[in-house]
């Protein structure tokens, strides 16, 4: 039986215009939350309702937990999805939709709870058997532990915010002397991102790949869909992400997709979620870093090389139905590559460069994929991060996909604003991102080795 017939968007973008779009296949009547600065959004325009929910500073309209909890119930919807970002992690906004009778579209917010915390995420792995680096059991309750820690796990090490997200409150330390100033302003920064100054210490390592799992369950039923990797960053934060990932032999893959579905059937998990690790590619060792427990960016990677749709699973877990697959249901194929279309200026640090579009032409044709908000004219608002559009390409292997990228790329026009396209127009011409040996730092320490804005990757 469908509980859900009308669902709550409590986010913007482009996730807003993806959730719609499973909302309108699945036969569910969409509301969209929106800004004083969305009126004008693909979102507004695409929902049955919208319903403005404050000013265009996220404090006062997408995090403001109870106008968006009033604002569901007041238009009707029996359900709300929360996105990515914002409040997709809350545990605490999860709670209180339960409380006022919403399905949130998510895991319980016990689970929410037990993840959000990176330090006791870390714990938890541990006890699941899942490698973790080496580093602070705890989060740290004074510098002088935090030498002390140092000093067992040696330099350089990073230091990282209990709360994090989106590469913020994140420092390496590379001695001893540098760590007393590097908690401080660490702190200070997941202070101000996340309301929530506590850190802790993990062993930088280096050189690594980010791979990354998801998984799905409703609590009893739980696999995985495969991996996709990450590794091409600035800042700790993506720029690109593909599956298979070129680094992993098929051993590695599956030690690592059964350490994820371990840790995940070790909290019962539900919902759709991703476990992240670090891949010592040469070593061919993996650690655990966190667990988004939530939609992620780069969902539709996972969506072309599984025909799967995750947004529709998530909100009919959500709906009470049991997991409509099994592990043995689930075929990768191909190969899909990501390219995460910012309005940034590479040149001057990536630095977000929002504005007023002017043309806005996106690639289409054989095996290409946009989610995007943007039309030609959008105003991009400079309260909110900087991705205009998400281009996926699939290929039958990866040398098809990276043409196809290459070919979509050229034919992306956007004018107005700084974009990421001409890095990505380069990265794909390099021949190690070619052959697939890259790491984290490859665009800070390989790409802009000499830029005058290489310190700011
Ligand atoms: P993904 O793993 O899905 O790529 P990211 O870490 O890049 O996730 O974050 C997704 C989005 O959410 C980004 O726009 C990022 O800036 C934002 N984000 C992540 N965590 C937080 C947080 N705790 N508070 C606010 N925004 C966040
Ligand atoms: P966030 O919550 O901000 O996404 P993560 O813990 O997922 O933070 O880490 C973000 C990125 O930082 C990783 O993708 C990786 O590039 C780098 N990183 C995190 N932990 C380590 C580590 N112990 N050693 C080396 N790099 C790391
Ligand atoms: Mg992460």
């Amino acid at each position: 039986m469908q509980r859900i017939k009308s669902l709550f968007v409590a986010n913007r973008g482009e996730i807003a215009v993806r959730i719609i779009r499973a909302c309108r296949e699945l036969g569910i009547a969409a509301v969209q939350g929106y800004s004083e600065a969305d009126q004008d959004s693909l979102a507004v325009k695409f929902a049955d309702k919208s319903v403005c929910i404050g000013a265009a500073p996220s404090k006062e309209s997408y995090l403001n937990q109870k106008v968006l909890i009033d604002a569901a119930k007041a238009s009707g919807a029996d359900a709300i999805h929360p996105g990515y970002g914002f409040l997709s992690e809350n545990a605490e906004f999860a709670e209180q939709c339960e409380k006022a009778g919403l399905i949130y579209v998510g895991p319980q917010s016990s689970v929410i709870r037990l993840m959000g915390d990176k330090a006791a995420a870390r714990k938890l792995a541990h006890e699941a058997g899942v490698p973790i680096t080496m580093g602070s059991p705890d989060p740290i309750t004074s510098p002088e532990e935090a030498i002390e820690i140092g000093k067992r796990v040696g330099y350089p090490l990073l230091v990282k915010a209990a709360a994090g997200g989106g590469g913020r409150g994140m420092r390496v330390v590379t001695q001893e002397g540098e760590l007393r100033e590097s908690l401080e302003r660490a702190a200070a920064e997941a202070s101000a991102a996340f309301g929530d100054g506590s850190l802790y210490i993990e062993k930088y390592l280096s050189p690594v790949r980010h791979v990354e799992v998801q998984v799905i369950g409703d609590g009893n039923n739980i696999i995985h869909l495969g991996e996709r990797d990450c590794t091409i960053q600035r800042r700790h934060q993506k720029l690109v992400e593909e599956g298979p990932s070129p680094a992993l032999s098929p051993a590695l893959r599956e030690r690592i997709t059964a350490s994820a579905v371990a840790l995940a059937r070790h909290v019962g998990y539900r919902s759709a979620g991703t476990l992240e690790y670090i891949v010592d590619a040469a070593k061919q060792e993996f650690y655990f870093i966190e667990m988004n427990t939530r939609i992620q960016v780069e969902h539709p990677v996972t969506e072309m090389l599984t025909g799967l749709d995750l947004v529709k699973m998530q909100i009919r877990i959500a709906d009470g139905e049991p997991l409509a697959i099994k592990q043995s249901d689930v075929r990768v194929s191909g190969h899909v590559i990501e390219c995460r279309i910012n309005a940034e200026d590479p040149e001057k640090g990536f630095m977000p460069r929002p504005g007023v579009l002017g043309e806005y032409t996106a690639p289409s044709g054989p095996g290409v994929r946009i989610d995007s908000h943007a039309f030609p004219g959008y105003k991009l608002p400079p309260h909110y991060d900087s991705l205009i559009a998400k281009l996926l390409v699939w290929g039958s292997d990866r040398t098809e996909a990276l043409a196809r990228m290459k070919r979509a790329l050229g034919e992306f026009k956007i004018s107005g604003v700084p974009t990421t396209i001409e890095f990505h127009k380069r990265l794909i011409d390099e021949s190690d991102f070619v052959e697939g040996d890259v790491h984290t730092r490859y665009v800070k320490e390989k790409m802009w080795a000499g830029h005058p804005t290489q310190h700011m990757l």
